[in-house]
């Protein structure tokens, strides 16, 4: 069995459809993929209609979240998509990514970038508008080689020039949500150093305390050491070890499976998960 669960489609800043992600994790080889695109699940439909035959998708979302000051992301698998307390915080900040967009815009035309909210808001289409799609408008304009290279001081990164926040959910309050609506937590590539300030482990107990079901370890962003660290907090916390690819399409390197889940770990999420059960493929439209 091969599971991948954490994959984005342009429903977020994902650069495949969600139909197309669906069909490229099948001919990956994959037997479950996890759409969690952010901060919404407004792909959910149409992945499940293009569903291929032996592929089974899990329902998720990634929540932003942000603890003391740093941004973190929170996954959440097989919640009630129409919960409407986490309906709404998911709205909020999703909604909240507009205005944020183009205060980035801002700032970029300030520091003397030409780039246009039209041309952002045409990247990221019926998407929830995030840095990529900013990174992606400087690609355009010949400002940056590739998208990483939008992720530093100087542009976009946590803190850089053009950074703006968003509103963004405090992870206690996710982890009451996510659970009031019957999903599972788990924190997303907790140990991404290069993105920016990552969370202490004295805070990821609290989590642990508050309900976290588990933590993303083998993940694109981890080296070999870190993973080793997460896994030793891990079991020390009773916590769920995840692998996943974080798939973006062609906005970052990392193919479908490059790191996945263990089966008995992917079948601990489902019996935990009381909001909404994975969906088997049944052929694909
Ligand atoms: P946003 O949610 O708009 O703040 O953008 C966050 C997204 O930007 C993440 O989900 C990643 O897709 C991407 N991202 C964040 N940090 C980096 C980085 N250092 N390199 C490449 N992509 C990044
Ligand atoms: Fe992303
Ligand atoms: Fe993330
Ligand atoms: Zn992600």
């Amino acid at each position: 069995m091969r599971i991948d669960l954490h994959c984005h489609s342009t429903a977020s800043d994902g650069t495949d459809t969600p139909a197309e992600l669906v069909r490229n994790a099948g001919a990956a080889g994959l037997d479950v993929v996890a759409l969690t695109d952010h901060d919404t699940t407004r792909g959910y439909a149409e992945a499940v209609a293009a569903l291929p035959r032996g592929l089974t998708l899990v329902t998720g979302a990634e929540l932003s979240c942000r603890v003391d000051g740093i941004s973190m992301h929170m996954l959440a698998y097989l919640f009630d998509p129409e919960e409407p307390a986490l309906l709404a915080e998911r709205e909020l900040v999703r909604d909240d990514r507009v205005p944020r967009a183009r205060a980035m815009v801002a700032r970029l035309n300030e520091l003397g970038v030409p780039v246009t909210w039209e041309q952002v808001a045409r990247i990221a289409g019926e998407g929830s508008v995030g840095r990529p799609h900013v990174a992606t408008a400087l690609v355009e304009l010949g400002v940056v080689p590739t998208v990483n290279d939008a992720f530093t001081g100087h542009w976009l990164a946590d803190g850089g020039r053009a950074h703006v926040e968003k509103h963004e959910t405090d992870p206690f309050e996710a982890i009451r949500l996510v659970k009031g609506a019957g999903g599972v937590t788990v924190f997303a590539h907790p140990g991404a150093s290069k993105r920016g300030r990552t969370v202490p482990e004295s805070v990821v107990a609290e989590l642990a305390a508050a309900g976290l079901d588990g933590i993303e370890v083998d993940h694109m962003d981890h080296d070999a050491d870190t993973r080793a660290r997460l896994r030793g907090l891990a079991a020390d916390l009773g916590l769920l070890v995840t692998g996943s690819s974080d798939y973006h399409g062609s906005r970052k390197t990392c193919v479908l499976g490059e790191y996945t889940t263990d089966p008995e770990v992917y079948g601990e999420i489902t019996r935990r998960a009381t909001g909404a059960f994975p969906v088997p493929g049944t052929g694909g439209a």
